[in-house]
């Protein structure tokens, strides 16, 4: 995480998006697999991430952000809710380890996990 003065305050991030009809917030910029991207102080940013961050404090890197409106690039944080998903797929992993065991990439929470053949993405 950069310095605070390199982040975009909720209402810069606010004022890049569209609002629905149902409070969505709809990044106008860069998306990256569907989700509102950004780039400051040399690093990249979810856009939902970010937002939720900003207005409701620290989120670890491993807890997941599901989007109650089902819209990626909503980054409403009142949209956003924590773990569920994640604490859903980790009680599973626990009564199923993986083959192979969790393969994680550089940032920490960006995984892909394969099971019998499927895979489940965490993002
Ligand atoms: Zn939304």
């Amino acid at each position: 995480m950069p310095a605070r003065k390199e982040l975009p305050t909720i209402d810069e991030l606010k004022s890049n998006c569209t609002m629905n009809l149902y409070g969505c917030w709809l990044w106008n910029g860069a998306v990256a697999n569907g989700y509102a991207s950004l780039r400051r102080g040399g690093e990249h940013y979810k856009g939902h991430r970010l937002a939720y961050e900003l207005a409701k404090g620290y989120l670890p890197a491993n807890i997941l952000l599901r989007h109650r409106c089902n819209r990626k690039n909503c980054i409403n944080p009142d949209h956003l809710i924590v773990g569920t998903q994640s604490e859903n797929a980790q009680d599973h992993f626990r009564a199923h380890p993986p083959e192979g065991g969790v393969h994680r990439s550089g940032n920490g929470y960006r995984g892909k996990i394969t099971i019998d053949g499927s895979t489940l993405r965490m993002l």
